[in-house]
């Protein structure tokens, strides 16, 4: 039977890229090697690594704009402790929508003072703070574009004259922003660009070398740089997953056109949700993820019987965070509108035999 996967992540990755990634476990390139097991020294895999770097600045419109991009190892997670290590001198602001800001800001108090300007923790992150003022003597401000968990998302940046650090891991390569606004940005590839085992992080040239602490040769961006991504064996195949994927993403027309069909795909989920009374939203509306719509029912008791009809109907991975309960669907790039249509009719449908 055809899934129909809302997974958080790791996710769904298009149908196009499993089939030209398992040809390559097999032979890659037709070199008659797998890419299991190329050396990472090889001309075929750096230039794998060169146009993985490429294209991600090429999609967000930084190419040629003054900014670099690497693929490294550890996660987001391990950016949580990177950017306030080679980054934080003495204070760093923090807006803490979640979890995952929260976990990155716990880090950043190994290195320094760390100044959480807004929270949302009041209302169980079920909202973005606005109306925050980032101050203007802090090292850099860090904020999370789309709070995979809690199923909200940031619409508006703040401007201002500190460094602008972002953790776009859950809606990198999903919408237009001005990405230029941005001093780092990084994010996990398991959520919209590949598979586990990588994470993404651009940076902005000028960025670096203000701290004056010694920085550990792994965790220093400088030496990730100067070595092209390269300082020690990378992620092969996870990186060689997301080039593919980022390929896949240029061919359908980039940003521009994925935006749109997310938007479509959000849209009519979230008018079921609303529409239906069996259901109900659970964040703020203005602040609406168009990649993790979270949700719950009204009643309670009808949970076995709807938990059983999305089984039948292929739907896998809906299941909320286990610090939130309920239900989220996570939208990503490579789900088709088709999974949410199967979505939302069996949420008609309940409310139908109901
Ligand atoms: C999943 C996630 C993380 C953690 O990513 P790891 O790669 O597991 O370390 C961090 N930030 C956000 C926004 C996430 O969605």
């Amino acid at each position: 039977m055809k899934k129909h996967n809302f997974s958080a992540g790791p996710c769904i990755l298009p149908q196009e890229v499993f089939q030209e990634a398992s040809q390559a476990v097999l032979d890659f390139n037709n070199s008659g090697l797998s890419i299991l097991e190329i050396s990472h020294r090889s001309k075929d895999f750096v230039n794998v690594m060169e146009e993985a770097r490429s294209l991600s600045l090429e999609l967000l419109g930084l190419k040629d704009k003054g900014y670099q991009a690497l693929f490294l190892q550890g996660g987001a997670s391990m950016e949580f402790l990177m950017v306030a290590y080679n980054l934080l001198e003495k204070k760093a602001a923090y807006l803490n929508t979640g979890t995952w800001a929260a976990k990155a800001l716990k880090e950043a108090k190994l290195f320094g003072e760390v100044d959480v300007i807004a929270s949302s923790e009041d209302k169980g992150f079920n909202y973005i703070p606005k109306n925050y003022k980032v101050p203007t003597d802090a090292d850099y401000f860090h904020c999370t574009s789309n709070n995979t968990i809690y199923g909200t998302q940031m619409k508006k940046f703040p401007t201002s004259s500190i460094p602008l650090v972002c953790d776009m891991s859950s809606d990198i390569f999903s919408r237009q922003l001005d990405f230029s606004k941005f001093d780092l940005i990084y994010a996990g590839a398991q959520k919209n660009m590949g598979p586990a085992g990588t994470t993404l992080v651009i940076i902005k040239d000028g960025l670096l070398g203000k701290v004056s602490r010694k920085i550990p040769s792994m965790l220093d961006y400088k030496q990730h740089l100067d070595k092209d991504s390269m300082f020690n064996t990378p992620s092969v195949f996870p990186v060689y997953v997301s080039m593919l994927t980022l390929r896949w993403l240029k061919a359908l027309g980039g940003i521009e056109v994925i935006e749109k069909e997310n938007q479509k795909k959000a849209t009519l989920l979230y008018s079921e949700i609303d529409i239906n009374p069996l259901f109900k939203g659970y964040t703020a509306q203005e602040d609406r993820s168009i990649m993790n719509a979270t949700f719950n029912l009204t009643n309670d008791s009808l949970k076995e019987e709807f938990d059983k009809m999305c089984k039948e109907a292929g739907i896998n991975g809906i299941n909320g965070h286990r610090s939130v309960g309920g239900y989220r669907a996570s939208m990503y790039n490579a789900l088709p509108l088709e999974s949410v249509e199967v979505l939302v009719d069996v949420m008609s449908d309940l409310e139908r035999k109901a």
